[in-house]
Parts: C-alpha cells; sequence; structure tokens
C-alpha cells in the first residue's frame, strides 16, 4: 500500500509530545512491512541544521490562502527503505523558535500555519507523481487535509486517496472564528454549515476531520469509548457517536528501538529482566545527578511531563505534600503552565534533600529517569494512550496511573491479575486518591519478591508495533473499501 502520513511533530526532526513519537514510529513499522510510505510534516527552525541530507524538490506548492497566493519549497529525506519524510518549507510559518506558540500563548497565525499546512498536504496528495492510496492525518493541525482533498475531488473529478483521521487528543481542536479561519480555507461557503467545517458558529478543525474522513482512529480502546460520552468528549461526543461505526481505538506501540535498557545511548548502565540489579546503578547515577542523596534504598519516584491540567500534576503536588513526611525522592522533568512550574520549584527549595525538579524539556534526562527511578507518577485526568507508562514498563519502571484511557488499557494492576500484575492503578481523580496508591508503592517497595516479580512482568509486556501496525492495516483497508 502507499501512505502518505501527515502530521505537525514527527521524532526525531520535532516534537511536543507523544504525537511525534507515535508517527515516526508508526511509518517506520509500516515501511519495514514493505509498505511505501511517506510522511508529510513543516520544516521548522534547526531541521536543516542538524540534517544535512536533506535534499529539495523540485516541486513547489502553489496555493490560494483567502485573496493571495502561498507557495513553499517541498525538503526531501530518504529516511530509510520505504519511508521518505516530505518537509513543508515555507519559512513565514515554520521558521520560529518552537512549534506552536511561546511563553504558553500560541502563534496568533496558527489558522494560517496549519490551513497552508493541511493545502500542501492536500496538494502533494494530487499532484506529485506518487500518488498514496491512503492519507492518514493526525490531530487537528491536519484535520482539513480531508476536506479539501473532497473539495478538490469535487471540482476536478479526481479520484482523491481515502483518508484515516487518527485523534490523539481531543481536547486540542483547532477550533477558531468564522472570520479568522473560513477564508483561509477557500472553500465554497456550503461546506460551512453544521454537518461539515462549522462547530458553534467557528471553523473546527478536528471536527471537520471527523466529518470528512473515511476512517477514524484514536490511540486507545478504552479512549474510544471515552470520547463518545459527554464527561470526555469535549463538546464533540454528539459527531462522534454519529461516527462510530467507523472510530476505531488503537493502542500505540512503543519503538523499542528507541526506548530499551539494552542499546541506548543515554544510559550507562544497561540491563535486562535477568539483570535488574543494574538497574540500581542507574538509580545511583541519576540521585547524584540530580543532587539527591545517592542511597538506593530510598525509594525513587517521578515523573516526565507537559506541565498541563490533563497530565494531573495538581494532585501530585498535593499528594507528594503529604507523602513527602515518608523517607522517600521525587523528581520531576516538564515545562509548560509557568504556575505549576513555580510550584514544583518552590517544593524544590522546600524539601531539598527529597525533591529535584528539573524545569525544560530533555531527551536524554528523559531515559535516564525512566531507567533511574523505581515508580512513575501518570494520574491524568484523561489519557488518550500515553506513552510514558509503556516506557517506564520496558525500563522496569512501576507506573501508578489512573485508571482512565490508554492507562488502563496497558497496565495491569494486582487486583486484575496477581499473575501479571505490572502496575498500581487508583480510579478517583483526587490527592487522596493519589496519596493512597504511592503509599501502596511505598509497601511494596519493602515487599522485594513481589516488587521484583512485578518488575520482571513490566519488563516483559509486550508493545511491539506489529500488533499496532496489523490494526492500521486493517482501518487503511476498511476506509479504502469505502470509496472503491
Ligand atoms: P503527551 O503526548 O500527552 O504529552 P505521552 O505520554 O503520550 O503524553 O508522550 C509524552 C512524550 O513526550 C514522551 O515521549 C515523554 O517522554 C516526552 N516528554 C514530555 N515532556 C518531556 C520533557 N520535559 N522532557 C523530555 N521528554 C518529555
Amino acid at each position: 500500500m502507499k501512505i502518505l502520513l501527515a502530521t505537525a511533530e514527527l521524532h526525531p526532526f520535532s516534537k511536543t509530545g507523544g504525537l511525534a513519537d507515535m508517527v515516526s514510529a508508526l511509518a517506520k513499522s509500516l515501511a519495514s512491512e514493505g509498505h511505501e510510505v511517506g510522511v508529510v510534516t513543516p520544516l521548522y527552525r534547526g531541521i536543516v541544521d542538524r540534517f544535512s541530507e536533506l535534499r529539495r524538490l523540485d516541486y513547489e506548492v502553489v496555493v490560494p490562502m483567502n485573496g493571495t497566493i502561498e507557495t513553499s519549497a517541498i525538503q526531501t529525506l530518504e529516511y530509510r527503505k520505504n519511508l521518505t519524510v516530505y518537509f513543508v518549507d515555507h519559512p513565514g510559518y515554520y521558521d520560529r523558535a518552537a512549534l506552536y506558540g511561546e511563553e504558553n500563548m500560541e502563534y496568533p497565525d496558527n489558522p494560517s500555519r496549519f490551513v497552508f499546512f493541511s493545502k500542501a498536504v492536500a496538494h502533494l496528495a494530487r499532484y506529485f507523481s506518487w500518488r498514496p492510496d491512503i492519507v492518514h492525518v493526525h490531530d487537528w493541525q491536519a484535520g482539513l487535509v480531508p476536506v479539501l482533498m473532497k473539495n478538490q475531488a469535487l471540482l476536478e473529478a479526481w479520484n482523491a486517496p481515502s483518508s484515516v483521521l487518527t485523534i490523539h487528543n481531543l481536547a486540542y481542536q483547532g477550533h477558531y472564528s468564522r472570520a479568522r479561519m473560513f477564508p483561509l480555507t477557500n472553500l465554497p461557503e456550503e461546506f460551512f454549515n453544521p454537518l461539515g467545517v462549522e462547530f458553534n458558529g467557528g471553523v473546527n478543525c478536528l471536527k471537520s476531520g471527523i466529518v470528512y474522513s473515511d476512517a477514524i482512529t484514536t490511540v486507545s480502546p478504552r479512549y474510544a469509548r471515552e470520547i463518545c460520552t459527554e464527561e470526555y468528549g469535549c463538546s464533540l461526543d454528539p459527531i462522534l457517536r454519529g461516527r462510530q461505526n467507523i472510530l476505531t481505538g488503537i493502542l500505540n506501540g512503543v519503538d523499542y528501538e528507541e526506548w530499551n535498557t539494552t542499546k541506548n545511548i543515554h544510559l550507562h548502565h544497561h540491563y535486562t529482566p535477568k539483570s535488574l540489579k543494574k538497574k540500581a546503578l542507574n538509580k545511583r547515577e541519576l540521585q547524584h545527578e540530580l543532587g539527591l542523596p545517592v542511597d538506593e534504598t530510598i525509594p525513587m519516584f517521578g515523573t516526565v511531563t507537559r506541565l498541563v491540567d490533563q497530565k494531573g500534576v495538581d494532585i501530585i503536588l498535593g499528594a507528594l505534600e503529604e507523602m513527602l513526611a515518608c523517607n522517600m525522592q521525587f523528581v520531576l522533568l516538564g515545562s509548560g503552565d509557568p504556575e505549576i512550574q513555580r510550584a514544583y520549584l518552590s517544593l524544590e527549595r522546600r524539601f531539598p534533600k527529597k525533591v529535584c525538579s528539573r524545569i525544560g524539556y530533555d531527551l536524554a534526562l528523559s531515559h535516564r529517569i525512566e531507567a533511574g527511578i523505581d515508580f512513575f507518577l501518570m494520574p491524568s485526568r484523561f489519557e488518550p494512550c500515553g506513552l510514558n507508562q509503556m516506557y517506564s514498563l520496558r525500563y522496569g519502571t512501576i507506573p501508578i496511573v489512573r485508571r482512565t484511557g490508554g492507562l488502563d488499557d496497558s497496565v495491569v494492576d494486582l487486583t486484575e491479575n496477581l499473575g501479571r500484575a505490572d502496575g498500581i492503578k487508583f480510579s478517583e481523580f483526587s490527592m487522596p486518591a493519589l496519596a493512597k496508591a504511592i503509599k501502596k508503592a511505598l509497601v511494596l517497595f519493602e515487599t522485594p519478591d513481589l516488587f521484583d516479580k512485578m518488575r520482571v512482568n513490566a519488563m516483559t509486556a509486550d508493545f511491539s508495533w506489529k500488533r499496532t501496525t496489523a490494526d492500521y492495516l486493517a482501518v487503511y483497508r476498511a476506509a479504502l473499501g469505502k470509496t472503491e
């Protein structure tokens, strides 16, 4: 099959979260199975400097944007066999310090930046010599691609590829006022209606993707059910319920080429389930690096996360206030909401021997934390899939997760299956419920036989991309069937 993926983030070129990891791993996995894969993504600042092999294609995107014409070059990179990355090279839109905004403010021209991106994807799908069978778009930034292709197909009697939308997080919808967004799309007026791109009087990019795609997926089975309910539906639940027949939940896989404990440039001490003791060497190094007392008998908790409401970073603070009286350590690596950043820094100042708060984004440190700590905290309000809990499992680090979305689908609690347990789950979104889960972890830490058994279960749980890829191929085939 020929598959064109469209994403605003792609590891290792650009990343703010799990989207980048997922699309990169899906692309690699599809390519390794012999499919021809292209990925379209914006050419952000710094990529050219880091990847000198980029080549400019003899191809230009020329599209109307409201009353003007915008153009961009396309740079390509043959990333590996069967996998080509197409970078949309429009410095005016993408040569910026960040992907979506700075200092907690989104760039005011994000509507233009991502309408243009979506138009560039549709342009490639229509005019480039390599013709995809499937265009698989990810999240709101590419959400307009299916409707743009539909419009082109109507105008030019074009047999457009089938389209698939993956929702990585329903909370981000790309919703803008009609005046700001609709003229940029250059779509005919009839598309602006409640059955089309319109939502509550504005244009909603994610909703447009939901309405116009041939198939919709989200990144875990439980989240697929949750988003059809009012509680988790972020106002789009009625629309999603109407599309439930083409909505599938597929748990993300983990890219074990990147996230492993045996061939990992970020770790000084490699280990396997059989040599778990060496994990403690990583712990000691991490404690040293963070300026915490070096002592492997102190249970060490941690998290690596965007500091946003979704991730429950507020209840972590509250639960730590209660629990830090115990003998334990905690490390945070994260960035985001300035108020939450300050709160974590203040916690570190008050508990300098127990807490380390690293504000920022640091891939290498995230690996060292996963390998060094004993328990990973992920008490999300909602969690479409979540990757960190699966990374933790592979690193023999016990995840403490709230029973929601992909967290529930990927972690096994002692109460669910004694023999296969690899994590600690709690249900209620509250500080006391998380504090109670941390208490359970402290007891587990003092019960070495069970703790080791769970760590081995964790390290041998398999979330490889093989199964995930097979599920996506089934969705592609169904989508092709719909349009054939
Ligand atoms: P989300 O996509 O909602 O942010 P996920 O758990 O699916 O959550 O993916 C988060 C990804 O981003 C993981 O790979 C995680 O390690 C990474 N990440 C988040 N914050 C940081 C940070 N401050 N430093 C390094 N990596 C981070």
